[in-house]
């Protein structure tokens, strides 16, 4: 593709607290991040609140802001979007569900929540719930990983006002989903669909092949479906009609993947990417570049540093740091003059919380006609009193397609 380009390259959960293991330093202080460096040298750095000073974001409100879309209107759960990226048709207005595959007893209690962790055979199972119609309503039903998976409904007069089915823990009976408010009616017709579905599944599924070899072997079937999350499809404009930007998304989870897949953002996959600490973080860098080929916007998500972060483990942190240091260096080589590089993280993920915090992160704008700042090394506190000073995630495609002039004049 001819003209601006650029990489928006987020390291999930990668900016931090000072560590005590690290002479209370973080680990973007600690790591050899030589390439971040440069990056932060030859471009204009800053401080991002992903969604607002002190918002603890997660990584789904996170990227939405980041493209440019109020998490507060765009997000209605995680239903829709982990629904859309497992490769489900949803359509604006369907409600759709997170669901696990669970083992229950003839009286519906949960015996395991996860069906005994299953990994295969849910494609044939899921097969079997898919497309059931209850009532006036089409419910489409796939699977995810392991024992997870998704519902989506599509009818008129539902809503996604509903308690879940999923009672959350063992030993405890399956819930009816009922109407948040009792005088919803659109909650109470989706709470009998739902309520409905979870029984035909169970029917269904206890009598399944795959179950009944299952149980031969002593294993726990995956017996019933559970519902959980139910959120309605919003509408969104998609990433190219309000940018005039062909996207393309080179992610490791399937819940980045399913907002980038909402936006309607083409999805490429890297070969060898995990998802983990062992990723192959140098083929995820050259599934980049390759996108751009076709692409004037590639949005990148790689995960190992909230990964680390959640365990705990600053030095598994600092390695995967400089990893994609090293991705980050092979970027600055490969890229054409004119492709912007920005890097960012989603959301500290701090090695003393092992959990997302509200702390801002550090961002860097590298790229063509970039007003260069006197900041010379890329961390959460050396970046402070740069040009881009401290913006909140949803400015960044704003200052992005004003580098690109390819944002429209707001007014005369
Ligand atoms: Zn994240
Ligand atoms: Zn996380």
């Amino acid at each position: 593709m001819e003209g601006l380009k650029a990489i928006l390259l987020i390291c999930d959960g990668m900016a931090d607290r000072p560590v005590p293991r690290l002479g209370a330093r973080t680990p973007l202080e600690a790591a050899n991040n030589i390439n971040m460096n440069t990056l932060a040298l030859q471009g204009e750095c800053g401080l991002m609140d992903p969604i607002a000073p002190g918002v603890r974001a997660g990584s789904d409100t996170s990227h939405l802001a980041i493209l440019g879309y109020d998490p507060y209107t765009a997000y209605t759960g995680r239903g829709p979007f982990e629904a859309a990226g497992i490769g489900m048709d949803v359509r604006k207005g369907d409600i759709a569900f997170r669901c696990n595959f669970s083992t229950v007893d003839g009286n519906m209690l949960v015996i395991d929540r996860r069906a005994g962790r299953i990994e295969q055979g849910t494609d044939q199972l899921a097969a079997a719930v898919n497309g059931m119609q209850i009532e006036d309503v089409a419910c489409y039903f796939k699977e995810s990983v392991a024992h997870r998976g998704a519902l989506v409904l599509r009818g008129p007069g539902l809503g996604a006002c509903v308690t879940d089915a999923d009672p959350h823990e063992a030993g405890a009976k399956v819930h009816e989903a009922k109407p948040i408010d009792p005088n919803d009616q659109a909650g109470a017709k989706t709470a009998g669909i739902v309520n409905e579905f979870v029984r035909r599944s169970y029917a269904i599924l206890k009598e399944h092949p795959i179950n009944k070899a299952r149980e031969a072997e002593r294993r726990l079937p995956a017996n019933i479906i559970l519902p959980r999350g139910a959120g309605v499809a919003p509408h969104i404009e998609s990433f190219e009609e309000r940018y005039r930007l062909k996207g393309a998304a080179v992610v490791e989870t399937g819940l980045i993947a399913g907002i980038a897949v909402y936006l309607g953002m083409d999805i490429v996959e890297a070969p060898g990417a995990t998802g983990g600490l062992d990723s192959d973080v140098m083929s995820i860098g050259r599934t980049v570049l390759k996108a751009l080929e076709d692409h004037n916007f590639v949005l990148c998500n790689i995960k190992g540093c909230d990964i680390a972060g959640h365990d705990g483990d600053p030095d598994a942190k600092v390695k995967m740091i400089e990893r994609i240091d090293d991705v980050v260096g092979m970027l600055m080589r490969e890229v054409d003059r004119c492709t912007y590089i920005i890097l960012t993280a989603d959301h500290a993920t701090p090695i003393s919380v092992k959990d997302h915090s509200g702390d801002s992160v550090p961002i860097v704008f590298w790229g063509p006609d970039v007003r260069v700042d006197s900041i010379q090394v890329y961390d959460e506190r050396s970046v402070v009193g740069g040009g881009i000073v401290r913006i909140p995630g949803t400015a960044v495609m704003n200052i992005l397609t004003n580098l690109m002039s390819t944002q429209e004049k707001f007014g005369a």
